[in-house]
Formats: structure tokens, C-alpha cells, sequence
């Protein structure tokens, strides 16, 4: 199976050809940071026009890259949601367009589905298997009892912590976005500021991240105030401190409630080195689960990890017509209380 695979749910435009969910054979990516950076976020329509600028080219490159041609595929994939509605359409309508003219099949791929299965680059991913999604845009673990199911175990209440960095980045004068920068600064600084955990002993799976936020803030406004200034390294040590304390707490309660066979950390956050290493220490205890960290250089969105999704979908049937629309809200299913996780 050779799979192509397309990704523009944000800020990235990414054409990736896979083959056998495992092997890419060429990956195509063209960030858009630089033209978001100076509004400290992601303007929409500025997204659009670049993913309709470069699509077709990637697209092509992706091809000559991996020295195929269309009669070489098995399928198209592509990111129909969750993300921005014009940006997913982008792709969505250059897929459609592509399999049509080729006379392939069209294969759907939820963006958080692609996110976790880029864990395949690494290992093969044993069921039931969980994973801690960690993004701009979630912060969920994800249950998967048997392979192309996914369940929502524990999710975040308010901000995403990807989000969190970017926000918290923001008070700090950093560049959006910021986790990566305030992850090097973390490994420079020491924790020396006290802020607060949520959620830490209520024995659930869920998340907040907005008061360690607001905490943030208003350190940096009693200290603009009195005219202090932060010691920056260590604000971002003490905030990647709370960070990781809130996620490795939950992990181990996660881990402890589902006896799963494999664990992944996937998404943009799960490029954090404090992550990793916190995880790493923490699945050492677990010698009966494979821990799978997705590459570093697969965290962010890239259209490899669609293709990886993409061959799962396909191998189990999923297909999509001609009328596939994005769909921005687009979710896995929460667990419902009366569904019990047992071990096969
Ligand atoms: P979603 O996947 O939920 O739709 P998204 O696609 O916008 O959201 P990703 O591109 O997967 O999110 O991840 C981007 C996020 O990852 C940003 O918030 C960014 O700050 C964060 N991030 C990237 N590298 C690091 C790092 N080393 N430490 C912490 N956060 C990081
Ligand atoms: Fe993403
Ligand atoms: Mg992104």
C-alpha cells in the first residue's frame, strides 16, 4: 500500500507519500510561521491563501521526491478535521481533486488520529494502547482498545497546554509560538517561582491549565508594577515544572486505571524534552508497556503521520465520497459512563 497524504488543518501545508503506514518515502512540509508570528497567532485567512499557494507544488514534489507517479498509489488521505474550516478545505478539496482524477480511493483522517499513529515510525503500536495527545489544540488521552478505535479518557477543561506555552510565552515578550523556546529556557533556568497545579488529587484524567496561566500573568504584572523584571529562565523552568507535574500525575493515574500493552505521547508538546525524560522515568516502572514516543521530528503537524493514520482507515474500510466536507469541531467519542475498559 503507497499512500499519499495531505495536512493543512493550521499553519502547515504538508504532502507526504507513506508506504505501508510505516515507510515514508517523501515528506513535504512549508511552515507558514513567519507570516503569523507578527500577530501572535494564526490569522485564518492568511492560512488559506498560503495552503492554496503550495498544495499543488508539494504535492508534486512529494511525487518526484519518492520517484512515483499517480498510477503508483493506493489511496489518498487527508485531514478533514478538527482545524480551521478554510485551511482544511485546502487540502480536502486538493485530495478530492487528485482521486478523482486518478481514480482513487479517497480515505478520511481525523488530525488527532494522524498525531498518535506517527508513533508507527517508531514501533508498532500494540493494542489496547493509550496515548497522551498534547498539542496547540488538545490535551486528551486517547484509549484504544483494538486498532482504528478511539476513545477520550481524560481531556483538558479549558486551554490546551500547547496553548498554555504559547500563552504563556506571550507574557514573557517570546515569539508565538513558544513551547519550544520555553522548553530551552526551562533547561537553562531553575524552578524558583511558585505556581499552581489543578486538578492534582481528584483522581480523574482531566486537565486544567488557565490557572497556571493566570498565575503567570499576574506574577508578571505585580512585577511590572514594582518595576522588578523575572528572571525569565526560571519563570519558564517553574512553569515547564507545573506543567510536567500535572501531565506525569495524570499519566500515572492513566497508566494505573487502563492496563494497556503500549503508551504514546504525540502531538506538538510532545517535542518537549522535559516531557519525554519525565515519561521516559515514568514508563520505567511500567516494564510491561512498549513506550512510544513519536519522532521529535514527527510531533508537529506533517502530512506523514496523515499517511500513517491513513493506512489504518484504509485497511479497515474507511472510505469517502466525493461530498467529504471538513469538519472543523471534528472529535473522537468521550467514554460513556456505563462503557467498562476490559483487557482482552
Ligand atoms: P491540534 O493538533 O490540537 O489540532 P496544532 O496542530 O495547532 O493543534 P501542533 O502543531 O500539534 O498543534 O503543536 C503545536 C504546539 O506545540 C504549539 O502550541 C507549540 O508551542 C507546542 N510545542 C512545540 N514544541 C514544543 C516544546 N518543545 N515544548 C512544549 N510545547 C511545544
Ligand atoms: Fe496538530
Ligand atoms: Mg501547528
Amino acid at each position: 500500500r503507497i499512500i499519499m497524504a495531505f495536512e493543512s488543518s493550521a499553519d502547515e501545508t504538508s504532502v507526504a507519500i507513506v508506504k505501508n503506514g510505516n515507510d515514508i518515502l517523501s515528506l513535504e512540509t512549508a511552515t507558514q510561521i513567519k507570516s503569523h508570528q507578527r500577530f501572535g497567532g494564526i490569522v485564518p485567512e492568511v492560512a488559506s491563501r498560503h495552503h492554496i499557494e503550495q498544495v499543488t507544488i508539494l504535492a508534486d514534489a512529494a511525487l518526484t521526491d519518492a520517484g512515483l507517479t499517480y498510477s503508483d498509489l493506493t489511496a489518498i488521505a487527508v485531514t478533514f478535521g478538527p482545524g480551521l474550516v478554510g485551511a482544511l478545505l485546502i487540502g480536502v478539496t486538493a485530495a478530492k481533486t487528485i482521486a478523482w482524477a486518478h481514480n482513487l480511493p479517497l480515505v478520511p483522517v481525523v488530525h488527532m488520529a494522524g498525531h498518535i499513529s506517527a508513533a508507527q515510525f517508531v514501533a508498532p503500536i500494540v493494542y489496547p494502547a493509550m496515548a497522551l495527545m498534547v498539542s496547540g489544540g488538545h490535551t486528551e488521552f486517547v484509549l484504544m482498545p483494538n486498532e482504528y478505535e478511539y476513545i477520550v479518557v481524560g481531556d483538558t477543561r479549558d486551554d490546551a497546554a500547547g496553548e498554555s506555552y504559547d500563552k504563556v510565552g506571550r507574557t514573557m515578550g517570546l515569539q508565538y509560538p513558544a513551547g519550544k523556546l520555553i522548553d530551552e529556557m526551562a533547561h537553562r533556568g531553575a524552578v524558583t517561582y511558585q505556581l499552581p497545579r489543578a486538578l492534582m488529587n481528584d483522581g480523574l484524567l482531566d486537565f486544567s491549565f488557565s490557572g497556571l496561566k493566570s498565575a503567570v500573568i499576574n506574577l508578571k504584572h505585580n512585577a511590572d508594577q514594582r518595576g522588578e523584571a523575572l528572571d525569565l529562565d526560571n519563570l519558564a523552568a517553574s512553569f515547564q515544572d507545573a506543567v510536567l507535574d500535572m501531565l506525569l500525575t495524570k499519566t500515572a493515574t492513566a497508566l494505573k486505571r487502563y492496563p494497556v500493552k503500549s503508551f504514546i505521547v504525540a502531538g506538538g508538546v510532545a517535542a518537549n524534552h522535559g516531557l519525554r525524560e519525565g515519561l521516559q522515568a515514568l514508563l520505567a516502572s511500567h516494564p510491561e508497556i512498549t513506550y512510544i514516543p513519536v519522532p521529535l521530528k514527527l510531533a508537529g503537524d506533517n502530512a506523514a503521520m496523515i499517511g500513517a493514520a491513513g493506512d489504518i482507515a484504509y485497511r479497515h474500510g474507511a472510505r469517502a465520497g466525493w461530498d467529504l466536507n471538513a469538519k472543523p469541531g471534528e472529535e473522537f467519542a468521550y467514554l460513556e459512563p456505563d462503557m467498562e475498559f476490559h483487557t482482552p
